[in-house]
């Protein structure tokens, strides 16, 4: 989750001071950086995926399951080459990486994998199965790697092993303790340097999923008073919500990254711009958090929550009262007796929604760095603000939100001759501050080190990552082509139980990435649009219950003729020898699609607005008579650049047998958008309700915990012996019967 650099961290107090270095010279280190990369061109299509995974222990006898806490060493093992399980790692082309809880672990594969390679995106699969295999070896039998999105009882007494109370300075949090953090020094550094910032504890509240018997009211709060934060849940917590007072609780979730390379910069920006509006379908197609805290709550993502679990946003950059007694500015630097004058004084509103205080005259209020106070609308762990084309190719109107901007930051990089929107997005997050500096790492050579600007961007957690390559030294620049280039990453996918679905889910995306490379269609609509399905993406069942907001099928430019035939059955047309594939190239019979002329989306689909349209999921991911949907998209690509283009027909088992597996990975993501298939979220839900030990009062105990924890680790085993009816109706008839007699992708040569 970030960058790990060795040494001494400082506290918020002291690494304030630096903020406006480290941003001078993260900026520099930027510019470098697209002073050496600017041009590059034709890189591969290279990719990558990253699953956070979390130590589960089960105790059969006592039927519990808690968080491991003390294997986190593992990882180390994992990543020496001088044990025997580290050179398997290389071998297997696998890496291993540590993640903010002490009890998760996250794993890549070593190189990435060649986007123009059909095998690659299967290889994916038995990579993950490795990771998985690999950390197994290395824990007894009753401790296992699961790739939950959030562990349903975090936060509840006793849900670590070994246990430990929640009394660490670090977070100060009511529920958890402070030896769930990652060892390193960064993270309880970042824990405690978000909550300093902010000038008080981070507060999630979720709703409550109201059940007959729902108290709606948090019974978990403590009465402590081992901190002054401890009364802080008096203000911040809200009846009928769960309430969650730290940083554990977001960056504790898991999630299924995806990143690509694009051949070069100006491929890069439309990339992100077109997997803008895909981001919220796939948190929703994703979704597999309906537990936190020991309650059922009524929504099924993690997303706000990690949002809610990093905003070291202040008071007035949240535009709100601070708490009786709690500073307005938090933890900014502020002289003292400008806070009382303008305590006294009040304030109103400049252009861009920044503070203006009128005790200064019309000055803007500052920190004393001179960095302006500005009201900032969202977390640092949010979606994205801006689309990255220049402005002259789309419509201004769909950049329709109000992202602020560090005006400085942005007249330099216009000076050093960026374009106005790059340099708007790079001023954007350039409005945090750095979140934990290292002493040893305070002062560094800007043309060779970037990690100023990386302290920046990586704390930036946003739904996608534009992501510049690093600065190199003159002797590496001759063979930059080796080097990683501009790359987007996709985040916000929810960690699914089997490696089956992460793979499905990282295929999906990646050839998406590839297919709209290829066929370029214009997905733009408003950012606005965009966020309001974030807000839909985090519902009880948004898949099946909910519309998104998408760009008109009509205005896609593409001809959906074009695309006619390539669902799924394309697949078996040219697995079977037969079967006649040219026709159905051209369409079915070469019937001409009409009904997308005759009747325009923004007829059909009202409300219809600047040419965004609401959109069922089937629709959007599946298609309909008149368009393709993203999965033709996906499956066209495949046809026309993933298998050899002199072939007709299948010519190999092999290939057959690939192309089976993708067609698969497809289906499954197909059948969850058409609800055939239910989430993650909708599954255990079910479970949840339907359980003995559930009294209908949205709480999960510890026995239904277990029972839960001992059904998903059934499912990740793909353990049909003992759960088969489970899997069947985990996985959807279809795919269930083909996973259960295809558990490992074995081919000769993928
Ligand atoms: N675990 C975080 C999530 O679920 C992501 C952390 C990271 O950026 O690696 O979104
Ligand atoms: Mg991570």
């Amino acid at each position: 989750m970030g960058l790990l650099s060795l040494g001494t961290p400082l506290d918020w107090y002291e690494s304030r001071k630096h903020n406006e270095h480290v941003r001078d010279n993260g900026i520099s280190q930027l510019i470098n950086i697209f002073a050496q990369h600017q041009n590059r061109d034709n890189d591969k299509f290279y990719w990558g995926d990253e699953v956070e995974y979390m130590l589960v222990e089960l105790d059969d006898n006592k039927k519990t399951v808690k968080l491991n806490i003390d294997y986190d060493h593992i990882i180390d093992d994992l990543n020496n080459s001088a044990l025997e399980v580290g050179q398997k790692a290389v071998q297997n082309n696998v890496a291993f990486h540590p993640e903010y809880g002490r009890y998760m672990v996250e794993a890549t594969p070593l190189a990435p994998f060649d986007g123009n390679i059909l095998g690659h995106y299967l290889e994916v699969e038995s990579n993950m199965r490795m990771r998985r295999f690999l950390s197994q070896t290395q824990l007894p039998a009753n401790i296992r790697l699961l790739t939950l999105t959030s562990f349903p009882r975090m936060g509840c007494p006793g849900f670590t092993s070994p246990q430990a109370k929640p009394i660490g300075p670090a977070s100060q949090s009511l529920f958890l303790p402070d030896e769930i953090i990652n060892r390193h020094a960064r993270f309880p550094t970042l824990t405690a340097n978000i909550r300093k910032r902010r000038g008080c504890k981070v507060a999630i509240n979720l709703p409550m999923y109201p059940d007959k018997n729902t108290k709606l009211l948090d019974d978990s709060i403590p009465d402590r008073e081992l901190f002054d934060s401890d009364a802080e849940y008096r203000w911040a917590s809200k009846p009928g919500h769960v309430y969650m007072d730290s940083m554990g609780f977001g960056m504790g979730s898991s999630c299924l990254q995806m990143t690509m390379q694009a051949k070069n910069i100006d491929e890069a920006r439309y990339l992100y711009d077109a997997l803008a509006p895909v981001t919220p379908l796939f948190l929703a197609l994703s979704a597999a958090a309906p537990i936190f805290k020991g309650f059922l709550v009524n929504q099924d993502v993690r997303w706000n929550v990690i949002s809610g679990a990093v905003d070291d946003r202040t008071f007035v950059e949240r535009d709100l009262d601070p708490f009786p007694g709690y500073d307005y500015f938090g933890g900014l630097d502020i002289d003292k007796s400008v806070k009382s004058h303008l305590q006294k004084m009040g304030g109103g509103r400049g252009i861009n929604g920044d503070r203006v205080f009128n005790v200064y005259g019309d000055t803007k209020l500052a920190t004393n760095d001179g960095k302006s106070v500005q009201k900032i609308p969202k977390s640092r762990y949010a979606s994205i603000d801006n689309y990255l084309v220049n402005e002259s190719e789309i419509d201004k109107n769909f950049n329709d939100i109000y992202s602020p901007i560090n005006q400085p930051v942005l007249q330099k990089l216009l000076k050093a001759g960026f374009d106005p929107i790059m340099a708007k997005h790079f001023a954007h997050l350039f409005i945090r501050d750095p979140l934990v500096l290292f002493s040893e790492r305070v002062d560094q050579d800007n043309t060779l080190e970037n990690d100023h600007f990386e302290n920046i961007q990586s704390t930036n957690w946003q739904t996608l990552r534009f992501k510049p390559p690093s600065l190199y030294s003159t002797a590496d620049v001759g063979d930059l082509k080796n080097k990683p280039g501009w790359r987007v990453e996709f985040r916000p996918t929810e960690i699914q139980l089997t490696d089956f679905e992460n793979a499905a889910y990282t295929s999906f995306i990646i050839l998406l990435s590839k297919a709209i490379l290829r066929f370029r269609p214009d997905f733009y609509i408003g950012i606005s649009k965009i966020d309001e399905n974030m807000d839909t993406a985090h519902k009880v069942d948004a898949v099946t219950d909910d519309k998104f907001w998408y760009k008109s099928f009509n205005h896609w430019r593409l001809d959906a003729n074009e695309f006619h035939g390539y669902d799924l059955s394309w697949f078996d047309r040219f697995i079977n020898e037969g079967n006649d594939l040219e026709a159905y190239k051209q369409g079915y019979y070469n019937e001409p699609v009409h009904n997308a002329e005759l009747t325009p989306d923004c007829i059909k689909h009202i409300p219809c607005v600047n040419n965004a349209c609401k959109y069922t999921m089937n629709e959007l991911i599946n298609g309909n008579d008149s368009h393709p949907g993203l999965l033709r998209l996906i499956i066209k690509l495949i046809a026309i650049d993933l298998v050899p283009n002199t072939l007709k027909h299948c010519d190999s088992k092999i290939l057959a047998l690939k192309l089976e597996r993708i067609k698969h990975y497809l289906m499954f993501v197909s059948k969850r958008a058409s609800g055939k298939v239910p989430t993650i979220a909708h599954f255990l839900r079910s479970k949840v309700l339907n359980s003995p030990h559930y009294h209908k009062d949205s709480k999960v105990s510890d026995a239904l915990n277990y029972d839960l924890i001992k059904l998903c680790d059934g499912i990740t085993k793909l353990d049909f012996e003992n759960y088969h009816d489970e899997l069947y109706e985990y996985f959807g008839t279809a795919v269930a019967s083909y996973v259960e007699t295809n558990r490992e992708v074995s081919f000769e040569t993928v």
